[in-house]
């Protein structure tokens, strides 16, 4: 059964509005999704019926506010097929996961001269935490390369791995490509020699169904905003045998068992991970936007929105001096370009101006656009809510732009 996208649409109130004078046509969800209705009451109902910390209180509000916050918890680990809900941790988002990971998986299982492997597409917030690893103690980061495609050049990834290689961290999809990156594979190339490996998901979550014990992944982290969640939130799902081995991110309430000045205990799973009040509300709207995604399906989002990515890109592909950058096999919803050569902060400028929003610029993945040797591209990436009517108007603000610059 095909999907009701004008329904969808009108689930989205911010969609419904004027940029410029002209019908907002919102083309920059790879960088954050709008929110359904549902997600915005779920936050609402936090502040107007039951706001309490949770965990420490005995009164009612405090009851139900910690209920909702497990509740979204379970959520998530439906969602991802987590084996135990005290593997999944709530964090900030993807960006403070990965900062976890390197903290405190680097703080137990890497030393000077170990090796960490992530690759040349990589968002910065899986890059620069392994770099300020390898200044704080000593450990060595290597990539592995992509092809003119945009796809990784797995074999390369076996002369890369070493006696000293103690994690691999990829993305699951390319913020800025929409390359899907093989990860089954990779994950078993590296389980055969006893390697684990850290998903980035932040670009995944909201486009494929993602099964983290058939994956097998030691690591995965996404945000919820990227996911019709609030913003402010992100998971961490951690295998158990990792997340009890690692030290604690930050220290505070709520990630201790006792404290006295003699000494201090740490909690347990997945408390040992959320010092301070965590983002209860943000949790409890991801929860709601799960329910959203789980009730629509995923893998009808993914149909859907593969067909808008083969007709965007036979439309876009068409444009004179069409230049895509990723064109992998298998490629998300997300389309990166350049007309001839027409600055990118140009383009989207103008694009604006006409209602459509796109986003422009380096995507926060400089090394990939170094690869290529631009200085950014023009990005389109679509949502549920998109539809091939957008796409057009798209099309016809391309023209319009290459046609003004010649
Ligand atoms: N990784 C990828 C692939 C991303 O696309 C993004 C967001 N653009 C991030 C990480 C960082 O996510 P956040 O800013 O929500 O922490």
């Amino acid at each position: 059964m095909s999907l009701d996208i004008q329904k969808i649409r009108s689930e989205f109130p911010i969609l419904d509005q004027q940029v410029h004078g002209k019908p907002l046509v919102y083309l920059d969800n790879a960088a954050t999704t709008q929110k359904p209705q549902l997600v915005i009451d779920a936050v609402n109902d936090v502040y107007t019926q039951y706001n309490s910390n949770i965990h420490r209180g005995v009164h009612h509000l405090s009851n139900v506010c910690t209920q909702a916050f497990e509740d979204a918890r379970i959520k998530v680990q439906r969602f991802i097929n987590a084996e135990h809900s005290h593997e999944v941790i709530f964090t900030r988002g993807t960006t403070e996961s990965v900062n976890l990971i390197a903290h405190s998986f680097g703080d137990v299982f890497l030393k000077e001269g170990d090796e960490v492997i992530v690759s040349q597409l990589e968002h910065h917030s899986n890059i620069v935490p392994w770099q300020m690893l390898e200044q704080r103690k000593g450990i060595t980061l290597k990539v592995i390369p992509i092809n003119d495609q945009g796809e990784l050049m797995l074999e390369e990834l076996d002369a890369l791995i070493t006696e000293k290689t103690r994690l691999v961290a990829v993305a699951h999809i390319s913020n800025a490509l929409g390359t899907i990156n093989p990860i089954k594979t990779i994950i078993d190339k590296c389980h055969q020699r006893d390697i684990p490996v850290m998903i980035d998901g932040a670009q995944a979550v909201q486009h494929v169904a993602v099964d983290v014990q058939a994956l097998d992944c030691d690591f995965y982290v996404f945000s919820g905003h990227k996911l019709y969640g609030p913003t402010g939130i992100g998971v961490l799902y951690g295998k158990e045998k990792w997340l009890n081995q690692m030290t604690p991110y930050q220290g505070g309430g709520e990630m201790i068992q006792t404290v006295s000045f003699e000494g201090t205990t740490f909690n347990e799973l997945p408390f040992k991970f959320e010092a301070g009040t965590p983002d209860y509300s943000g949790a409890i709207g991801l929860g709601a936007a799960i329910d959203y995604v789980t009730n629509i399906g995923v893998e009808k989002i993914a149909a859907y929105e593969h067909e808008l990515l083969e007709y965007g890109t036979a439309r876009l592909e068409a444009i004179p001096q069409m230049n895509i950058y990723g064109t992998a096999a298998e490629k998300a919803s997300v389309i990166s370009f350049l007309v001839g050569n027409i600055h990118p902060y140009d383009m989207g400028m103008m694009l604006d101006k006409m209602g459509l929003a796109v986003r422009t610029g380096h995507h926060c993945a400089q090394p990939l656009m170094q690869r290529y040797n631009i200085p950014g591209t023009v990005r389109a990436s679509f949502a549920v809510y998109n539809t091939k009517e957008e796409i057009d108007q798209l099309v016809e603000g391309v023209l319009k732009v290459s046609r003004l610059f010649g």
